[in-house]
């Protein structure tokens, strides 16, 4: 097992992924993962561009494999999705991070990665429904992150899911924006709160010469003309800050406010917030 640049030991490298027999691996590892409990949910803090104050936590699970360890979500969601086993951990990530962000202050939100499998199911604003309900979240402070990937599949069918979790009150944001197969004709009719730039835009945006900045400074435009708000991911160090505050982004996630956290450190990281 080798480390990547995040800490997270990737035994499952992609060549062994490559072949049936290392996805098969994976994929009965992964049932055991869920038999025996052994994925767990990380809350890392969005703070206000304004403020620097936390405003939510997106929620990132976790998987911790009792003999090799860490595995990164990267190399086991992909596995997840081809063998059916996301909707099962979707549903766990869902009931955690609802009941933990009740917990929370009241004006702070809980993000919650949905994959495209299932936004297909028809079940999902149940689904959302009974978690809210039993955890006892008010379902504004619950906030959906779909990728552009949705907009693949049937749009009538898409239409019909954002009409349900919207009437259902929660929150939508387009995650990992302008990383997919972007077209700009479903910002058109998409009932999303909020755009995330995805990382790979601020990363070194802040460094003389690059492109990077005029490429956020538009989806910040977009945005707000389109009264969303907007979230610059991975901003890992203080001229990155400084730069995505200048182009109006809303709301800053990464590194330098926080790396994922387990959600006791999270409430501590909110204690701490409030005197702030
Ligand atoms: P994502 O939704 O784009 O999540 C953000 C990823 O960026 C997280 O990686 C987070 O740890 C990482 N990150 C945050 N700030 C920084 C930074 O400043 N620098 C760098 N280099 N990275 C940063 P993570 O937790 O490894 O998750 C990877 C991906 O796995 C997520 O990307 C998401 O697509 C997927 N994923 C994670 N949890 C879930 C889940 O519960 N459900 C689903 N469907 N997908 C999930
Ligand atoms: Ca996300
Ligand atoms: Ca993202
Ligand atoms: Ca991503």
């Amino acid at each position: 097992a080798k480390a990547d640049g995040r800490g997270v030991h990737r035994f499952y490298r992609p060549e062994m992924l490559a072949d049936a027999q290392g996805r098969k691996r994976l994929e009965d590892d992964l049932r055991i993962a869920l038999q025996h409990d052994q994925m767990h949910v990380c809350y890392q803090p969005v703070v206000s561009a304004e403020t620097a104050r936390i405003v939510g936590f997106e929620a990132l699970v976790r998987w911790e494999h009792p003999k090799r360890g860490p595995v990164s979500p990267a190399d086991f969601i992909p596995i997840a999705e081809e063998c059916g086993l996301i909707e099962a951990i979707g549903e766990r990530v869902l009931r955690a991070a609802t009941r933990d962000a009740a917990g929370w202050p009241e004006d702070v939100r809980v993000a919650v990665n949905v994959s495209p499998i299932q936004f297909a199911n028809p079940a999902l604003p149940v689904l959302v429904a009974n978690a809210l309900a039993s955890a006892g979240l008010a379902p504004s402070r619950l906030e959906l992150e779909i990728t552009e990937s949705v907009f693949l599949t049937d749009s009538a069918q898409s239409d019909r899911m954002f009409a349900a979790l919207k009437g259902l009150g929660v929150r939508l944001a387009l995650d990992d924006f302008g990383t997919g197969y972007s077209s700009l004709g479903y910002l058109r009719s998409a009932p999303f709160d909020k755009i995330k730039v995805d990382q790979s835009f601020v990363r070194g945006a802040a460094m003389p010469g690059g492109r990077n900045a005029a490429i956020i400074q538009a989806i910040v435009t977009l945005a707000t003309a389109l009264g969303m708000e907007t979230t610059a991911e991975g901003v890992e160090i203080q001229d990155e800050i400084e730069l995505v505050r200048r182009l109006g982004c809303s709301h800053i996630q990464g590194y330098v406010y926080g790396r994922p956290m387990l959600g006791a450190q999270a409430a501590e990281a909110l204690a701490a917030n409030q005197g702030r």
